[in-house]
């Protein structure tokens, strides 16, 4: 049972963004390219998780803190005899292992993700005897992507490739006890002591004038979307949705880029750029959202 659901990180969510709506410089664009892949190979590291029979409590992409040490757990299994921690790279290409260290060949260094992994393990373990527990932990780097190969692998170490996770999953279903309600109380516990978001992130400063403004279509992310009878329409790809709901989404984007600024019909007019009445502009927010202030001094929230 998914006691935690995963979700685009806030992060992963502006860099989007900010990709569709500027040139994003070599280093931003590595950046987003990180995250990216990060989260399509957690994603799919889910799929494996999500086919498991057997009696488990599973937590994706937690934030702890201990001591005031913050930690990041990509996916956590409950089951009634042991934790499962996973911590999912979906590293491609051909990498080497070296003296405990990682390099990308042939001579990129990256970070060793067994050394992420002892230290989250350690950190957990502290926050469980907190918690009154102390359960076997099973902690492993899951390499995800099928075309990544890693020689000189150690053979002593946590490592679950993408032709082992199957059978891997396959062992974890063995087990056919029962999670007690003394589970449950630990899973939600841990739910709780979610931190949500890290607070600091990568992303370079940006600022409105440095974006392209317009409404970008839901399909195909192009901005050749223009309104006609009451309706936006992607020229290039065809696609069609109510002016509001178009409206409404780039109120979402803008939210989401700048998210102290006050959502005001002249802000919205100029941000979607392509709905030329004003008054249009008002009836959406103003029916979406809620009233503060009067005439000019309107915004909406
Ligand atoms: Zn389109």
């Amino acid at each position: 049972m998914i006691l935690k659901l995963r979700t685009v990180t806030m992060e992963l969510k502006i860099v989007r963004l900010l990709n569709k709506r500027k040139k994003l410089t070599s280093k931003e664009k590595q950046h987003f390219i990180s995250l990216q892949k990060g989260y399509e190979g957690e994603v799919l590291f889910d799929t494996y998780i999500s086919q498991l029979k057997c009696d488990c409590f599973v937590l994706n992409d937690l934030l702890l803190e201990i001591n005031n040490t913050t930690f990041q757990i990509d996916s956590l299994l409950i089951t009634p005899q042991r934790i499962y921690l996973f911590e999912v790279k979906n590293y491609q290409g051909n990498y080497v292992y070296e003296s405990d260290k990682l390099f990308k060949r042939p001579h990129l260094e990256v970070v060793n993700p067994l050394h992420q992994l002892s230290r989250s393990e350690s950190l957990l373990r502290q926050l469980l005897l907190k918690l009154g527990t102390n359960p076997q932990i099973d902690a492993s780097v899951v390499f995800i992507n099928p075309a990544f190969t890693l020689y000189q692998a150690p053979l002593d170490k946590p490592i679950i490739f993408q032709t082992q996770i199957y059978h891997y999953m396959e062992k974890i279903n063995q087990g056919d006890s029962k999670l007690s309600a003394k589970h449950r109380k630990l899973a939600d516990q841990l739910v709780s002591l979610d931190q949500k978001e890290y607070k600091q992130t990568q992303i370079e400063p940006y600022d409105y004038t440095q974006l392209q403004k317009g409404i970008t279509c839901l399909s195909c992310f192009s901005f050749s979307v223009i309104v006609e009878k009451g309706k936006c329409i992607c020229k290039k790809c065809g696609f069609q949705e109510t002016v509001s709901r178009a409206v409404l989404r780039s109120v979402e984007e803008f939210h989401t880029l700048f998210p102290s600024e006050k959502l005001t019909t002249n802000v919205i007019h100029d941000w979607c750029q392509i709905v030329q009445l004003k008054q249009r502009i008002r009836r959406i927010l103003a029916s979406n959202y809620k009233i503060i202030g009067v005439n000019q001094w309107t915004y909406y929230t």
